[in-house]
């Protein structure tokens, strides 16, 4: 079973901000950023190439709720999913980062330089 399916089955304890009955938010363990949250589903999807039309409506809906709950509706914020290797996905278990709090930094995302592949 992987990591995040043992925290929506309650094996490995997580600092939940918001549950419905197919979603959880929870603290980020190693945020980077005030704001570091996770979003996932209850079943196991691997990624976002795998995610439905029907669970993305669902789950943009429950991260807007969210966003009004911790309060960063207004000021901003960033929401964010790892892909593969490229795109740097340590848990092969879909979720989105939704990441405030402060002014968030927007750069480079990689040393390959982008004018290289025009
Ligand atoms: P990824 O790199 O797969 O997009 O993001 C995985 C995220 O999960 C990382 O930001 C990492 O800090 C977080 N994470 C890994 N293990 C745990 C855990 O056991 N509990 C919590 N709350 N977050 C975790
Ligand atoms: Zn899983």
């Amino acid at each position: 079973m992987c990591l995040f399916c043992k925290i929506v089955n309650n094996e490995i304890a997580a600092n939940k901000v918001m549950e419905d009955d197919n979603f959880i938010a929870f603290h980020d363990i190693n945020p980077k950023a005030p704001v570091h949250i996770l979003v996932i589903p209850k079943i196991h999807v691997e990624s976002f190439n795998d995610v439905s039309s029907q669970m993305m409506a669902d789950m943009t809906h429950f991260i807007q709720k969210l966003v009004g709950h911790v309060d960063i509706k207004t000021s901003g914020y960033r929401v964010i999913t790892n892909v593969g290797d490229n795109g740097g996905q340590e848990v092969k278990h879909l979720h989105f980062h939704v990441l405030g709090g402060a002014k968030l930094r927007w750069g480079h995302f990689t040393d390959a330089d982008p004018k290289d592949y025009l």
